[in-house]
């Protein structure tokens, strides 16, 4: 059932409009009569209190499974299990200052991207993988490759680990980016997963930032100020660029603050760049990254939207031997190089 009981809606339609119990049950029954019982109690109600301009369905959602959006959908509400949070990005269009993030949401097998704009990005600020969260408000659009994408606007809301309700994920927690060998990677790739040996590190580029927008602020003569919000008490942020190398190419990876957070969470290391080449020089890790083409350098490069350490090396080098016998034209042997 879309809708409350009768009782419910009834009271409610009494409490909104002030009318007699028995003025709106006439009109139920009107209204049944007139529809020659082509209607229920409950939907000849919902339509009265539509005529007298009660929107008795306020508080209830349609809740759509991920598997049933399609694009074109409004004011949806969505669940599911958060199984990726990205990196924020701004970007610039008609001179104005744009900024997005997205998550990736699953549901049994069905893997949904999640995309928040403007100030709607505040809205996910909080969440973490692991988390469930329900999305209320929220509009699809066709995504990428045939997919349907949610979007949250500034009326979109989210509620996170709304009690009594469980998500399970089937199929592990799959990515929605494909992997690559790194010689493959191209500049019209999107999102992709790689895995190779971090093999060079270059000094972190550290900025005082503005609290309140994560902009660097500049040196004013009443301190450091951001354009926008002021005079500002910094915060440290940094961005970490290195080189990976999966034995077929190497490629420049950015990880902006949060991602360099997470892959090195000791700021102190931040600032001893001979200590930080020794935690990360040699390491493997796994990554899902975003493909940018660097126009002024005429080169690919990725930028973090996740990585870990903490990999099967067996099980990745697999992956990588498969990709390469592909790339070779073999055929693969046994099941698919899916994902773990
Ligand atoms: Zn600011």
């Amino acid at each position: 059932m879309i809708y409350a009981s009768y009782e419910d809606l009834l009271n409610r339609v009494l409490q909104e409009t002030g009318l007699q119990r028995e003025d709106v049950e006439k009109r139920v029954q009107e209204k049944l009569d007139e529809l020659s019982g082509l209607v229920s109690r409950e939907g000849a109600l919902l339509i009265v209190a539509n005529d007298l301009g009660v929107k008795v369905l306020q508080d209830d959602y349609r809740l759509v499974p991920l598997d049933q959006l399609k694009p074109g959908m409004r004011d949806v509400t969505i669940q599911g299990k958060v199984l990726a949070v990205y990196e924020p990005r701004s970007f610039t269009r008609n001179e104005q200052e744009g900024r997005v993030q997205s998550l990736l949401l699953g549901e049994g097998s069905h893997r949904v991207r999640v995309s928040a704009w403007h100030t709607a990005t505040d809205k996910l600020a909080s969440i973490k993988p692991g988390d469930i969260i329900r999305i209320k408000n929220a509009y699809t659009r066709q995504g990428l490759n045939g997919s349907v994408e949610v979007h949250l606007n500034e009326r979109s809301s989210i509620d996170v680990n709304p009690e009594g309700v469980e998500i399970t994920i089937e199929g592990g927690v799959q990515r929605e980016a494909p992997r690559k060998r790194l010689a493959d990677v191209t500049k019209d790739d999107g999102l992709i997963d790689v895995f190779g040996t971090i093999v060079q590190v270059f000094d972190p580029y550290l900025f005082p930032a503005c609290p309140e927008c994560n902009k660097k602020l500049r040196e004013t003569p009443e301190g450091l100020a951001c354009d926008v919000h002021g005079v500002q008490e910094p915060q440290q942020r940094g961005i970490l660029t290195v080189y990976v190398d999966d034995n077929s190419a190497a490629l420049r990876a950015v990880f902006f603050h949060e991602q360099f957070k997470r892959l090195v969470p000791d700021e102190q290391l931040w600032q001893d760049s001979g200590k930080l080449k020794e935690d990360l020089l040699g390491s493997f890790i796994r990554l899902t990254a975003r493909v940018r083409y660097n126009e002024a350098y005429d080169r690919i490069e990725l930028i973090v939207q996740d990585a870990t350490r903490d990999v099967n090396v067996d099980e990745e080098l697999r992956k990588l031997e498969a990709l390469e016998r592909e790339a070779k034209g073999e055929q693969r042997e046994g099941s698919p190089a899916g994902e773990a």
